[in-house]
């Protein structure tokens, strides 16, 4: 068997760290995946998941990561030439728009800088320059640490011809979400986030206005992904080809968790550690990435100072501590570290990972101050 350190901490913004009862659930046997059993693990998953989407939406499952699900949202509603306007304040950004590319749309591209928020009404200005077929946003910017507000973003869109598609894969969860009320045609999400699970489902929630684009005669290409067969058979309990049986009885177990914490409390826990970790960060020297109030409550994102850098500190808390964060895999590379305050964690992870960091600042040769949270 493969050997890992009983001191072994997940901390990154994902995949996270993955409760006992969650990888029980996923050890029992494998299920016929259109058998009675089976029905009912996925008719529990959609039932116990739409509370935390705030929808009444038909919520769809693959077998995939999260860019599967963002991708299935382009292709089902894209067709080739039409327009999409992408929002962009980091890296996820940039992979939205990438697809979006690579599926032949004509693609526009809103930059907002990186470690900022998107600005609603730079949004509406540019919705009224051209016919756009989707809006399309990363609801939780897990490469800056920053949230959109999407709200104030359905507003804008509700009333328009296009569609709203938000990325929800590192926000949904542990970041509210009202899918309805906010008027989101399209939340995608995946397992191994807020929703405490191993990588491999990703899930896509498609609003009735969403429906009518996705039911269109237009021809675009789709297969796999095609949401018309998944409703038809997320009607029946199932899904068009072979559902990942095993991580969909994790899901569930997940769920009853957070159904059981309360999806308030959830919420709650996830604001109140990450406001602990970050201040706690701050307090060590480490500021705060970006300017903005819209702070995620899933992510942390700091600035590492001169002369550090974020790749060493990523390394040595690995190699002295078996702690787990992240750094940066973009231009921000050496510049930012990340750590996840998202799904099975408390005030005990929180207060363990100010404990590492302080001694690895310390190590590299950081004055160090007192920084208990
Ligand atoms: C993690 C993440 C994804 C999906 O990444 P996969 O590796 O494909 O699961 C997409 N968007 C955001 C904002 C993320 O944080």
């Amino acid at each position: 068997m493969l050997s890992i350190s009983p001191f072994y901490r997940l901390r990154l913004p994902g995949p996270t760290a993955v409760p006992e009862r969650v990888r029980q659930a996923i050890a029992l046997p494998v299920l016929n995946h259109r058998g009675p059993e089976f029905r009912a693990v996925l008719g529990r998953a959609e039932e116990l998941i739409k509370p935390v989407l705030g929808t009444t939406n038909p919520v769809l499952f693959f077998a995939s990561s999260g860019t599967g699900a963002m991708e299935a949202s382009l292709v089902n509603v894209v067709a080739p030439g039409e327009r999409v306007l992408v929002c962009i304040h980091g890296q996820f950004g940039d992979r939205f728009a990438a697809i979006a590319q690579s599926i032949g749309a004509e693609v526009d591209q809103l930059q907002f800088e990186w470690g900022t928020a998107i600005d609603p009404a730079v949004v509406a200005a540019k919705l009224k320059t051209a016919d756009y077929r989707a809006v399309v946003v990363i609801h939780n910017e897990s490469s800056t640490g920053i949230y959109s507000d999407l709200a104030a973003l359905g507003k804008i869109v509700r009333d328009t011809p296009a569609l709203l598609i938000a990325d929800s894969v590192s926000g949904l969860g542990g970041l509210e979400m009202r899918q309805d009320e906010w008027g989101v045609d399209i939340v995608v999400s995946s397992s191994q986030k807020a929703l405490m699970c191993p990588p491999g489902v990703g899930i896509a929630s498609v609003s009735a206005k969403a429906w009518d684009i996705v039911n269109r005669e237009t021809k675009m290409p789709r297969f796999y992904w095609d949401f018309r067969k998944a409703k038809k058979s997320i009607e029946a309990n199932e899904t068009p080809f072979t559902t990942p049986v095993s991580l969909m009885a994790g899901l569930v177990e997940a769920l009853e968790m957070m159904h059981a914490e309360g999806l308030d409390n959830v919420l709650a826990r996830h604001r109140k550690l990450s406001v602990r970790l970050r201040e706690g960060c701050n307090a060590l020297g480490l500021a705060t990435f970006g300017k903005s109030n819209q702070l995620s409550t899933t992510v942390v994102a700091l600035a590492v100072p001169e002369p550090l850098n974020g790749g060493d500190i990523v390394k040595r808390m690995y190699e002295r501590h078996k702690t787990v964060i992240a750094g940066s895999r973009n231009k921000m590379q050496g510049r930012v570290i990340r750590i996840g305050t998202m799904g099975f964690f408390t005030d005990g992870d929180i207060a363990t990972d100010l404990l590492h960091l302080e001694a690895t600042l310390a190590d590299l040769g950081w004055p160090v101050k007192a920084a208990r949270a």
